[in-house]
């Protein structure tokens, strides 16, 4: 009998895995109250202190290996988790506690655990709730080369499927640097890092898959479906085959791909479409290179404050902003401004601990208008780059004309300020908003008569519209991108663009989703920005559709209020 697990697909690329499961045991390990006997006492302790040796061998040897491309952060978090193996209240209190409470080094590590828990936990601030994760990361490394669990597990990794509770990035990129053909995970979101990680690293991933390590059983088969977010274990050998076939197909998709790097997206009868990349570290700039971007539509510069304890300086944003703009040419670079809040927390937001309900509250422009000399220091730094390429700026989360005009006066004062100082910039920068509420979508008219673009974040715009939290998943079946509102809205963005000459684009995760991109091309669109990933497919898409065929069909679909029909009528333009 097939068991079928769901959970959250994260397809970078190649989207179907088939392989033997590991289980890696990276939960919370606990362990049990265990007391030596007098004899055994140095003998523990050097147990201990060779364990946290290894785990720290194991994380030097995760820095050494990883690839070139990998993330600043994950850098950072790796070597985070380093120096708190080196730190005494780690790697010596619980020396003491074996020598003087006789406990075992599991136990003592876990009491010195949950000492340490109960202190972060007294605290309110967030930038202390990341080290507490961190903490456990940690402690599970150690305690996993306690029990034995060492580099035979890994050696045994390639071309296998891994389930695990949860896997950091580390894990992640060693994993698949030791050849994993797949993740399976029982926690985590498609923002995660190691859902990011994974996409970026075309290793494809079900998160979020409860159940996982208690149902699955070691060494027996599993398909991993990351375009469905599906595993399957116990299939017959026809399922197998059929999808032995199907990664095949898909290696072989990826390939006739790649000719279209260079080809022009345009449409049967000879519309243009532009395709841009969305982009969160400067370091992904090498895979839109890949992609055949035409540019990067959004550049998520939140990635910037994250994981540290201090704020990025102006020099550190333009160097970050440089190698973007330098990396791309002349192709140009929209550069959004901060957008933290709701799901996207850092150490900096001390607002954010009381804030009753993030994704309504002090959340990306609103946060940036109060913190007027954060988003200074970010404007002087695009500002900067502007003399170095094609650079816009994008705002946020944009609501009333108030907050587009208060932002707007700011960067016009910091153009002001870098030409007294002499400093080269580039003064006709587009400066754009995302429309992203239905506040503003609603007003579009006059945000297109302000700004120089508009670009429409459906990911927000669908949250607000539908008031459901993106990140929830028991609210997930009523997130519908389809829903008439959402597409009525989207539509007056684009008529209001036309009416203003004004370029609009779309950026959310609806323009890279093949179900939906003949609606937006028929909806208007002609600039559509998404992960790199997406991009290739999208191309190819476009060329096998009539943009007036398109037009025809949508203008009649957009009066249809019944969700089933509306449903069949999209899926009839891809047809
Ligand atoms: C969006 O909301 O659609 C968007 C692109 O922004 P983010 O996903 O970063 O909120
Ligand atoms: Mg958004």
């Amino acid at each position: 009998m097939t068991l079928a697990l769901h959970g959250i697909g994260v397809d970078g690329g190649a989207g179907t895995a088939v392989g033997k499961a590991v289980m890696l045991a990276r939960g919370n390990i606990q362990a049990e109250p265990r007391m030596l006997h007098h004899g055994n006492v140095e003998q523990e302790v050097r147990r201990f202190l060779q364990a946290v040796e290894s785990a720290a061998a194991q994380l030097r040897e995760i820095r050494r290996q990883i690839p070139q491309d990998t993330p600043a952060d994950i850098l950072e978090f790796i070597d985070t988790h380093l120096l708190m193996l080196e730190d005494k209240a780690i790697s010596e209190a619980p020396v003491q506690l074996i020598r003087d409470e006789g406990c075992s080094a599991e136990w003592a590590l876990q009491l010195r655990r949950n000492q340490l828990m109960r202190v972060f936990e007294e605290m309110e601030d967030p930038y202390l709730r990341t080290r507490r994760d961190d903490l456990d990361h940690v402690v599970n490394r150690i305690m996993g080369v306690l029990a034995g669990e060492d580099s035979d597990t890994a050696r045994e990794i390639r071309g296998k499927i891994v389930v695990s509770e949860d896997l950091t990035p580390a894990d992640t990129i060693l994993l698949h640097h030791r050849g994993a053909a797949g993740l399976v995970t029982e926690f985590g979101s498609p923002m995660s890092h190691t859902a990011i990680l994974a996409r970026s690293l075309g290793l494809p991933a079900v998160v979020g898959a409860h159940g996982a390590t208690s149902l699955l059983e070691p060494g027996e088969l599993l398909v991993l479906d990351a375009t469905h977010g599906a595993v399957l274990a116990g299939c017959d050998d026809r399922t197998l085959d059929f999808f032995r076939h199907r990664i095949e197909l898909e290696q072989a998709h990826r390939h006739t791909l790649q000719a279209l790097k260079h080809a022009p997206t345009v449409t049967r009868d000879g519309v243009r479409i532009t395709l841009q990349a969305n982009i969160e570290l400067p370091e992904d700039v090498h895979t839109v290179r890949e992609s055949g971007a035409q540019g990067i539509g959004l550049y998520r510069t939140e990635f910037l404050y994250m994981n540290r304890e201090t704020l990025p300086d102006e020099e550190e944003h333009f160097q970050a902003y440089l190698e973007v703009v330098q990396g791309m040419g002349d192709l140009p670079v929209t550069i959004r401004t901060l957008d933290l809040g709701a799901d996207k927390q850092c150490e900096h937001q001390p607002e954010a601990a009381g804030c009753t309900n993030p994704a309504l509250g002090l959340r990306a422009i609103r946060l940036c208008l109060k913190e007027s000399a954060i988003f200074r220091t970010q404007i002087r730094a695009i500002l900067r780059a502007s003399a170095m390429g094609r650079v816009q700026l994008m705002l946020p989360m944009l609501t009333n004309i108030h907050e587009a005009r208060h932002a707007r006066a700011l960067i016009d004062d910091e153009i002001h300020n870098l030409q007294r100082e002499g400093i080269p910039l580039d003064p006709e920068m587009p400066v754009g908003a995302m429309i992203e509420t239905p506040a503003a979508a609603i007003t579009a008219d006059h945000f297109a008569e302000l700004f120089d673009f508009l670009s429409i974040g459906t990911n927000d715009l669908i949250q607000y519209t539908l008031a459901v939290d993106r990140a929830d998943d028991s609210v997930a079946h009523l997130y519908d991108p389809l829903h008439p509102a959402v597409l009525q809205l989207i539509k007056g963005v684009v008529d209001a663009c036309a009416r203003h000459h004004k370029p609009v684009s779309i950026c959310g995760e609806m323009a890279g989703d093949p179900r939906y991109l003949p609606l937006m091309l028929g909806m208007g669109l002609k600039m559509l920005s998404m992960h790199p990933a997406s991009l290739l497919e999208a191309r190819q898409q476009i060329r096998h559709l009539e943009w007036r065929e398109l037009q025809r069909h949508t203008d009649h679909l957009l009066q249809t209020l019944d969700p089933d029909r509306l449903e069949q009528q999209v899926a009839h333009l891809s047809s």
